[in-house]
């Protein structure tokens, strides 16, 4: 599949590569790495990576803006789904292709490279320079090692095996990265920010059976001058909390009119609710958005039940 893709890159002259909306570290690095890596290798070729910006994630570089793509390839990156595809239409595409580490979910491209075993759709992209004749540098790295890093949470997750390490290792060794500064990218953040986290760990509620939830309102997201963006960044830091299987966030999102759910789990299966709730995601790892605040009541009771069947399934106390 690599060389296939490969060829693709080599056929156009002009390539566009997008990713979901409301983009992650991972959603970025795959982009803008596979971008500056096509661009290293062929000089000539016209290569963009679009998508809404957001200021925290400039230290990836710039993004860009693109008008006729009736002769471009499209790479969509860590995206299953075409509904969620930031700012690219299908159909204004000559070619399609899709890179992505997510359960399947729409086949959309011509070629479509999906392995959900992957820690995250940088890593792919880490692999798919390593076996092709494309061209990698120290920023390509460090843009990849941060994309790793954001989607395993810092090789804590399962999804980082054997295989990560390996990859992490020989860049490592290749380009001399000070992962000090990379890391200080991705964790620096403002002392509000720190401070709303400190809300956070304050104000969760516990239900009987292990499952962790807070609303916040627009008006608390404003006291704290943070965004909807805030929470869903922030729930990695609640991994290890005795007694919780499964912690969830619920957030106002007035923008775009809905409720945003961000869910982690360090056992049940949530993306299989949250599809039923217009979402979808890791097992372990997945999102929605949702229209009141009902229906987070409603996915707080499915995942409260999910716990249940977890603790006795594997005779847990706790
Ligand atoms: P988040 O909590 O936003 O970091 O999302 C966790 C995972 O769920 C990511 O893999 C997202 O791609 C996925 N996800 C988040 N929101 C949605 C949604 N509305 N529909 C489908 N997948 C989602």
């Amino acid at each position: 599949m690599f060389d296939k893709i490969y060829e693709k890159i080599k056929e156009y002259d002009k390539i566009v590569l997008a990713r979901h909306v409301g983009p992650d570290p991972d959603a970025m690095a795959s982009t803008m790495g596979l971008r500056d890596s096509i661009k290293l290798t062929f000089p000539k070729k016209k290569v963009y990576a679009i998508g809404s910006g957001t200021q925290k994630f400039t230290y990836f570089g710039k993004l860009d803006k693109v008008d006729d793509t009736s002769d471009a390839l499209l790479i969509v990156l860590d995206t299953p789904d075409i509904r969620r595809i930031d700012g690219a239409k299908l159909e204004d595409y000559k070619d399609v292709i899709k890179i992505d580490h997510h359960p399947f979910v729409d086949k959309f491209g011509k070629l479509e490279f999906i392995d959900d075993t992957s820690s995250s759709a940088a890593e792919l992209v880490l692999e798919f320079i390593n076996n092709t004749p494309l061209k990698m540098n120290k920023e390509i790295a460090g843009i990849l090692y941060i994309g790793i890093v954001g989607d395993t949470n810092r090789f804590m997750f399962n999804v980082s095996n054997s295989r990560t390490f390996k990859n992490v290792t020989e860049l490592l060794q290749n380009y001399k990265l000070e992962v000090n500064k990379l890391y200080e990218n991705l964790y620096l953040r403002p002392i509000h920010e720190v401070k709303f986290e400190g809300y956070i760990g304050l104000n969760l509620t516990f239900t009987k059976n292990g499952v962790a939830y807070i609303k916040f309102t627009d008006s608390l997201l404003k006291e704290f001058h943070v965004d909807a963006a805030s929470p869903g960044n922030m729930i990695g830091n609640f991994n290890f909390m005795e007694g919780v299987y499964v912690w969830v966030f619920f957030t106002e999102d007035v923008k775009n009119e809905n409720i945003r759910v961000s869910a982690r789990s360090r056992g049940p299966i949530i993306n299989e609710i949250l599809t039923h709730y217009n979402g979808g995601g890791h097992k372990y790892a997945s999102g929605a958005r949702i229209k009141t605040m009902d229906e987070a009541d409603l996915i707080i009771k499915d995942f409260d039940l999910l716990c249940k069947k977890y603790k006795e399934e594997n005779n847990l106390e706790n």
